[in-house]
């Protein structure tokens, strides 16, 4: 076994694979560019080497500098993460020439499986379904159109170095194609050097469902079963499971054995994914196969009790696998949630900035009313850490594992609402109302999921009966702990909870207070037959998180005080919330709404980036759908349009302008 490896990625996966290599007695040491000095992982690996700048093209991207590093510190292998140097053959080639060893596969197999066209061919020739579609490179635009009359709309254009979701259209006529063609291979071209694109047929209605594969380089594969990662936005996850809710036992053994077989056609050696696309009827195609360790291998580990980390280690210096495929069993449920710096009530754009507040919940076994959970929270960063543009702006995978599908559901939506992050725009509310909803509840999953249950973005769920309760309790106990610490305790029991989502004047609950004997808060709600107690309050002014316990379940929400109320957040629904004395409350209906400003001329950034052109100047008029605006931003160009006619009033940015969320870009007349 090594003594020491190298770690050449960052973030949360390096804190994971330190962790595993900690427990196995091996040392570790990082690399790290400028940003990362001094990060969680910088802290927690045994040595650190500096190798370049922040941009990962400077840093984690130049071979040479990782070379070196292991030359100094001794190392005896590289682990390379995932994305990165993770899937590059010409690595994998250059460390075995200079007697170092790959955690990961062989380079024939990182080859075989490393562009999407290739990987195809051969899935084809082991016997694995395939996406029908055509197996060459497309090179004109014509000739795209014509191959997608041929194969029948709708229509995948994919770019074959492509990976994390980028690189990725659906055409449903000619004219998509026709400009879908050129953004693909624009995109291919600016992300990942290589603008070859193919197509295929786009499989309607489909789920994303994956089999985790394990060999060693003693011939043995096995497979560790599937997940399913249907929820996505960008065609990239945010929410993974373990087992997938659609997959019967026949299925799930014939897409295991394929998966083994196209693993066995390329002598896989460690640690792979085998992606599948599957209709709603249990059809499946091969999509492409991931030659390192996933994003989301936790929950396989959650229900086989396997350490993929460790298991890539052992295999890697050549150990035999401890195990074949029947030792292995499916045991519970998982679930995890990818927590990223992003605003999802604004389409999901990233969002950079310090995280002033971060809690995270407790890792281990948990109770709720419905029984048993296990949390556990893979994060790459600390409170006060930065979440900078340079690298993907994930902030942690937290998992929930129950023997249940229904009890790892709950687990997560309470492991949720024991997050709180603040600082940087998030997606936790997000994670959380996909937790609440019936559809997700029942695994009707589909990689459409987010658009059709959110078809007009984000915005929040509205508070059903408990969350009511919950919001006018928090306003009403915070209040009377506000005005006790100012000195001054009015002996008013009766109040007005008004309670307002978005611009609303809010809907009035009245509600008469006192203390019962154990010193709890109860409310008699006026108008209803019925009283809220509550108890254990666990709040002081300052503080971002309210604790209480309501009608004997716990609870925690988001709250912030406002000029005239709190804005309070529980799971996904926020609302602006005013206690108000009877005679205020009547003022107050009384007052105007406040209109929001008219944003309907502007063409503003949707995200903090780089503008890369635009396309106007003042005078011109402009159709409906006309491009305005192109921004670059996490290696992505976003084309602003027209929503209307217009003449355009002034241009306040140019090409290659650095600019916030938000920043106006061209004023329409
Ligand atoms: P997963 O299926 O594990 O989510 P993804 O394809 O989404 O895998 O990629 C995982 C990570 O690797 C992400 O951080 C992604 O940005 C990165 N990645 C994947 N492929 C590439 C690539 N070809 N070039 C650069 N980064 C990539
Ligand atoms: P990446 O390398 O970016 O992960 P994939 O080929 O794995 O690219 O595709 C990413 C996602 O796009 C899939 O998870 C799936 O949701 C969707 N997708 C890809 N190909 C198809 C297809 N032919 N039909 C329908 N959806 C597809
Ligand atoms: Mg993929």
């Amino acid at each position: 076994m090594f003594s020491k490896i190298l770690i050449a990625n960052r973030g949360e996966i390096a804190v994971r694979i330190i962790k595993t290599a900690r427990r196995m007695g091996i040392s570790t040491v990082l690399v790290h560019s400028d940003a990362d000095t001094g990060s969680l992982a910088y802290e927690m690996a045994d040595e650190t080497i500096h190798i370049g700048p922040s941009p990962a093209a400077q840093s984690y991207l130049v071979q040479d500098k990782i070379v070196e590093a292991v030359r100094r510190s001794g190392a005896e292998a590289v682990h390379p993460g995932f994305g990165f140097l993770s899937e590059n053959p010409v690595f994998a080639r250059r460390l075995e020439a200079e007697g170092i060893t790959f955690i990961g596969p062989n380079p024939h197999a990182i080859e075989a499986m490393g562009d999407k066209i290739t990987s195809k061919k051969f899935a084809a020739e082991a016997g694995v379904s395939t996406v029908p579609g055509h197996m060459g490179l497309i090179e004109t635009t014509d000739h795209a159109v014509q191959i997608a009359n041929e194969i029948g709309y709708p229509v995948m254009i994919k770019a074959s170095a492509g990976g994390g979701g980028k690189g990725i259209r659906v055409a449903h006529s000619d004219d998509d194609m026709a400009e879908g063609f050129a953004a693909v291979k624009a995109e291919a071209l600016t992300a990942f050097g290589d603008d070859r694109v193919f197509l295929e047929k786009f499989i309607v209605d489909p789920r994303h469902i994956e089999i985790q594969v394990l060999g060693d380089k003693h011939g043995n594969i096995v497979s560790l079963f599937d997940r399913e990662c249907s929820i996505q936005r960008r065609n990239q996850k945010v929410i993974e499971e373990a087992p997938s809710p659609l997959l019967d036992d026949a299925t799930r053994k014939a897409m295991g054995d394929q998966a083994v077989a196209l693993a066995r056609a390329v002598n896989y050696d460690s640690a792979g994914t085998v992606e599948f696309v599957a209709g709603q009827d249990r059809s499946f195609y091969f999509l492409e196969m991931n030659t390192r360790l996933q994003v989301e291998h936790p929950v396989t580990e959650l229900i086989t009790g396997v350490d993929l980390v460790e298991q890539m280690i052992r295999s890697a210096a050549g150990e035999r696998m401890a195990f074949g495929q029947d030792d292995l069993k499916i045991d519970g449920w998982a679930i995890e949630s990818r927590i990223y710096a992003e605003d999802p009530y604004r389409g999901f754009l990233p969002s950079i900035g310090r995280l002033v507040r971060y809690e995270q919940p407790e890792e281990g076994e948990h109770h709720s009313p419905t029984g048993p959970y296990v949390v556990r929270n893979d994060s790459g960063v600390r409170e006060g850490d930065e979440i900078s543009m340079f690298y993907d702006p994930m902030i942690s995978k937290l998992c929930a594992w129950a023997p249940t599908r229904a009890g790892a559901v709950e687990g997560m939506a309470r492991a949720l609402e024991d997050t709180h992050l603040n600082g940087v725009g998030h997606n936790v509310p997000f994670l959380a109302a996909v937790m609440d909803q019936d559809r997700f509840k029942s695994g009707k999953l589909a990689t459409s999921y987010i658009k059709d249950e959110f078809p007009d973005g984000f915005h929040g769920l509205s508070p059903d009966r408990r969350q009511t309760d919950i919001l006018i309790a928090t306003a009403a106990a915070m209040n009377e702990v506000l005005t006790e610490a100012a000195g001054d305790p009015s002996d008013r029991t009766e109040w007005i909870v008004l309670i307002a989502q978005g611009n609303e004047k809010g809907e009035p609950h009245g509600i008469s207070l006192s203390y019962d004997d154990e010193e709890a808060l109860t409310l008699d709600l006026v108008g209803e037959d019925r009283a809220l107690s509550l108890s254990q309050i666990d709040w002081r002014p300052g503080l971002a998180q309210f604790k209480a316990v309501l009608d004997d379940e716990p609870f925690t929400a988001e709250v912030k005080r406002v000029a005239d109320g709190f804005d309070i957040r529980h799971r996904a629904v926020r609302a602006r919330v005013r206690v108000l004395s009877p005679r205020l409350a009547e003022l107050h209906a009384r007052l105007p709404i406040k209109v929001a400003a008219d944003t309907s001329k502007l063409i503003q950034s949707p995200m903090p980036g780089l503008v890369v052109a635009i396309p106007v100047t003042v005078g011109q008029e402009v159709k409906t759908g006309e491009t305005v605006a192109i921004i670059e931003a996490m290696k992505m160009q976003n084309i602003l349009k027209a929503e209307r006619d217009g003449v355009v009033k002034a241009v306040s940015a140019k090409a290659g302008d650095p600019v916030a969320a938000d920043d106006v870009l061209v004023e329409f007349g």
